[in-house]
């Protein structure tokens, strides 16, 4: 039986270059096809999101209420439990992730 684990390990192999080849000798229509379903996308994304998405979120995490185990890292400006206070500086904390 051990040799049966070779085998179809190499035929994988051999499949896997194959259907390499064979996307690049035929110039590849599939990934053309990829990359412009990608484009339109992307134009999707522009029209429905003028660029005022991405701000409300960044707010909306920093008015999280935080609690009394918690503190509000003045670098990275995310809500840490209070085991992940690293120092404090000028009355602003900072977590163990930005005092590495
Ligand atoms: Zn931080």
């Amino acid at each position: 039986m051990a040799t049966d684990y070779d085998e179809p390990r190499s035929d994988v192999k051999e499949s896997q270059n194959n259907s390499l080849e064979a996307l690049q000798s035929a110039n590849a229509p599939d990934a053309r096809s990829v990359v412009r379903d990608l484009d339109e996308a992307d134009a999707l994304d522009g029209a429905e999101t003028p660029g005022g998405e991405f701000i409300s979120e960044e707010l909306t995490v920093q008015v999280i209420p935080q609690k009394d185990d918690e503190f509000t890292c003045y670098s990275c400006f995310l809500v840490r439990h209070r085991s992940q206070l690293a120092r404090e500086k000028n009355g602003h904390a900072y977590c163990t992730d930005c005092e590495g």
